[in-house]
């Protein structure tokens, strides 16, 4: 088979941890496997890097900060491929621009467009190892872009898609996907199997176990994708197309979303157009507007709310209060002391009531609802960021996902 397999951060965080890596590794080497193995830089690398820069200056340029952050994987590229060599395996390390690993020019943020994958063949014909420095590509012009952060995972993804891989298997410091953030909730359970699309919500309401473009690429392309423990053999969480089993299952998961902040225009003119003008440059920048909601008013004007991701929040600041000013708007507020919690599950396109009782439990512990969004299979609501831990805990009893399984009966 041929596999692509991607360690994170925790994984690949000292010499010992890659030298277990290798071992790994290895283990599917010897198995007859053809492999291309993904890393992430050495846990709090890509944070520490970041922090230099941001001592230097608040606005760093996003090309020099792609260049600084880059250098985090190339690091720990080159270790493991030294530790397999060390260890009697053909191995080479790949940068993103030796690949390469074509993107867009969106520095911080971007967006890969074509993977040529002759040099990886090349080396996985001469029976090597190849070792990618996951989140990291380069512009036709040569300039090095960075994925956004997480982008590792879309790396492996897209390498995997790009090579027609049997299986993509994500690493890291958990088991796999659990029904919320074990971190925040101790009684959260493993899931066995996932369909694309659960994954994806889970992935864009905030369970950061795996990046959104890493599922949207698998989905699109069809990737099976296991994500699983660097520090186990237990199996994991298989991701892959719906089958019966799964829309049974009413709510999957629960989980939050701290990076986002809130834009508020206030007094905005009701008229055509208005929204094109507001939301067209922030699309431009590639700044991912989440939830909208627009409210009347009885002097005939609107009430504009809406959410970015929190590292963009400066940025569109920016140009929201550059356009407020052309259409007239009274006031521009935001805040990032929000966040957003979330409930997941196939089973909800055949159910009601589930966001009823979403409402309902928060109500209880007396969480204020901010905002709502919906879509067939996820119900989301913003609150205050101080209530997010009671709120992903409430929701995961009240859907009866926490653990242990009741087998008395
Ligand atoms: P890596 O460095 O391996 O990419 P990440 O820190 O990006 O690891 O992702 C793994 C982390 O995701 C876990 O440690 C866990 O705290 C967090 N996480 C959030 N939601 C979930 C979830 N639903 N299931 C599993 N892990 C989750
Ligand atoms: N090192 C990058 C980050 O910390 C990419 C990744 O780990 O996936 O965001
Ligand atoms: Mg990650």
């Amino acid at each position: 088979m041929l596999i692509v397999q991607k360690y994170g951060g925790t994984s690949v965080a000292d010499l010992e941890k890659i030298r277990k890596v290798a071992q790994r590794v290895a283990r599917y080497k010897d198995q007859g496997h053809d492999l291309v193995v993904v890393v992430s830089a050495m846990a709090g690398e890509t944070d520490r890097l970041l922090s230099l820069a941001y001592e230097i200056t608040p606005e760093p340029a996003p090309r020099e900060l792609d260049m600084l952050v880059a250098t985090g994987e190339q690091v720990t590229s080159a270790l493991l491929s030294i530790t397999l060599q060390a260890q009697g395996y053909p191995a080479e390390a790949l940068l993103g621009y030796q690949i390469p690993i074509y993107t867009d020019e969106l520095f911080t943020r971007a967006r890969i467009q074509e993977i040529p994958t002759e040099r990886l063949r090349k080396g996985l014909s001469q029976g090597k190892i190849i070792v990618v420095a996951g989140f990291q590509g380069i512009t036709p012009e040569g300039d090095i872009t960075t994925l956004g952060r997480g982008g590792s995972d879309t790396t492996a993804v897209a390498l995997a898609a790009a090579l027609r891989a049997d299986l993509c298997e994500i690493f890291t410091d958990v088991e796999g996907v659990y029904t919320a953030d074990p971190r925040i909730v101790s009684q959260a359970c493993k899931i066995p199997r996932l369909s694309y699309e659960e994954m994806l919500e889970l992935a864009s309401a905030g369970a950061k176990v795996l990046d959104i473009r890493a599922v949207e690429l698998a989905m699109v392309y069809k990737v099976p994708v296991h994500v699983r423990s660097t520090f186990s053999e237990a199996p994991g969480t298989i991701i892959t197309e719906e089958d019966e089993e799964m829309e049974k299952v009413l709510v999957s998961g629960v989980t939050y979303n701290r990076n986002e902040a809130r834009i508020s225009l206030y007094g905005v003119p009701d008229q055509p157009g208005v929204a094109a003008k507001i939301f067209g440059p922030i699309a431009e920048r590639g700044i991912l507007v989440d939830m909208i909601i627009q409210t009347g008013r009885p002097d005939g004007k609107a009430d504009l709310t809406f959410t970015v991701p929190r590292t963009t929040l400066r940025e569109a600041l920016k140009l929201v209060e550059e356009v407020a000013q052309k259409i007239g708007a009274e006031r521009v507020e935001s805040s990032e002391a929000i966040s957003k919690v979330s409930i997941v599950g196939a089973g909800m396109r055949t159910h009601a009531g589930v966001a009823s009782k979403m409402f309902e439990t928060l109500a209880r512990h007396g969480v204020n609802i901010m905002m709502i969004s919906t879509s067939e299979i996820k119900v989301s609501c913003v609150i205050d960021e101080k209530y997010t831990e009671l709120a992903v805990r409430a929701l995961h009893e009240a859907f009866g996902l926490d653990q242990p399984p009741q087998e008395e009966k």
